[in-house]
């Protein structure tokens, strides 16, 4: 089979680099990052202002200078236009057909690269931001109690306040087009990058974006380091919880790409339900889970990645047995090398029915360049799971991360317990 994530890569003269992905479709998406993001909204960047240029950018531009009238633009040809602010860069996305690539694209990086921002513009976003902030603030950095208690209440992993991502109040107010206009000079740096896949003229692309002239801007970043809040057995009361939902999870302090793999197959060789040794003993031997949830995340910020494992049980009781045998019953599945193997040779084989559509091919390879630093075919990302796949291995990842001496527990209780 011929390897599905080779990319044409291109670094332009400009220092850009340029990812493509001919695809047999009729149309082409577009994914277009710069480098600045909520982490540098910190110093003299007024919080909240990354995504606030990008609602201005998104609104209107020097060619296109109506409210949203890019977006009816692209929209008149079937297409989508749209944005988001990460951690790191702020995204302008495209979705096309094929046919009006050369009409459009042009116009799309001109959009981008020439602003139009006015005091009046500026009022004009504040509302719609001080609701965005609104919708997200009540539970923040979570969307439920339980997500709220996870990240502030069991682990201390917040990198951002509501306040350095959207701005409050005050910070609209100081804003002024002169401090957007330099700030979107960060715009224009070799940093800047375009994922693209689909029927495109390459040359064309490259031609378009090599007009932009880069340089270098190191603007200041800002981020809170992950840590434990309260690492040791609790008991939380949450509206959310029907059962009784025992969590255990660790915080990682590596982005290493190899640690990461090994976390994520210790997690689905432990609780795939086929033959998951969680995944037997409680549902299968004991009959007390109908699932076993395993979840790990990494984040732009160093220090930051973290894995946790959540097990709806019924009562105390179950509770209590789960506690005293989990962490013998885990360290005697990564024992046994023989079902690592068949795991593992499971999971190689069923990757033939990943990358079904173009948008996964692309989601996968921006995650691993944004937090990898690098993208990563097939063959590359299926050695490193088979070099992950040792029990030797795997129990240095559980000493280092899961381990009763590192890694976090609590359980959540239904309001009514
Ligand atoms: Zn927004």
């Amino acid at each position: 089979m011929k390897d599905r994530l080779i990319f044409e890569t291109q670094k332009l003269k400009n220092g850009m680099m340029v990812y493509g992905k001919p695809w047999d479709v009729p149309f082409v998406i577009v994914r277009f990052f710069v480098p600045i993001g909520t982490r540098n909204n910190t110093d003299s960047i007024i919080a909240g202002s990354a995504h606030f240029l990008e609602h201005l950018m998104c609104s209107r531009s020097q060619s296109f200078p109506g409210k949203s009238q890019f977006k009816k633009f692209v929209s008149s040809f079937g297409g989508e236009f749209g944005a988001a602010t990460s951690e790191t860069f702020t995204e302008y996305h495209l979705s096309i057909p094929s046919a009006a690539f050369s009409e459009i694209f042009p116009k799309f990086i001109n959009h981008i690269f020439n602003p139009l921002i006015t005091e009046e513009y500026i009022l004009e976003e504040s509302g719609i931001i001080a609701n965005e902030r609104k919708r997200k603030g009540i539970w923040f950095p979570g969307d439920s109690k339980l997500g709220m208690h996870v990240r502030t209440g069991w682990q201390n992993n917040n990198p951002y306040t509501l306040r350095q991502i959207f701005g409050e109040d005050d910070d609209f107010s100081n804003m002024t087009p002169e401090k957007f206009y330099s700030l979107h000079c960060a715009y224009k740096d070799p940093r800047a990058h375009l994922f693209i896949g689909g029927s495109y003229d390459a040359r064309l692309a490259m031609k378009t974006l090599e007009q932009i002239e880069t340089k270098f801007n190191d603007l200041p970043v800002f981020w809170k380091k992950a840590s434990w809040q309260k690492r040791e057995y609790h008991e939380e009361k949450c509206v959310e919880s029907d059962r009784h939902i025992y969590y255990l999870g660790g915080i990682v302090d590596s982005r290493d790409p190899f640690v990461f793999r090994g976390i994520t197959l210790l997690g689905s060789f432990l609780t795939n339900n086929v033959n998951g040794m969680l995944y037997e003993w409680l549902r299968r031997d004991l009959g007390w889970v109908y699932n076993i949830n395993f979840g790990a995340s990494v984040s732009i910020a160093p220090n930051i990645g973290a894995w946790q494992l959540s097990l709806p049980l019924n009562d105390i009781g179950q509770v209590s047995h789960v506690r005293s045998k989990l962490h013998q019953k885990i360290y005697g599945a990564i024992s046994d090398q023989e079902q690592i193997d068949l795991h593992v040779k499971e999971k190689l084989t069923k990757q033939i029915f990943n990358y079904q559509r173009i948008s996964d091919v692309l989601d996968d390879q921006i995650f691993s360049l944004h937090y990898f630093g690098k993208i990563s075919n097939e063959e590359e990302s299926g050695e490193l799971l088979r070099q992950a796949a040792y029990s030797s291995f795997l129990k240095r990842i559980y000493n280092t991360y899961w381990h009763p001496d590192v890694s976090g527990e609590f359980l959540a209780l239904p309001i009514n317990s």
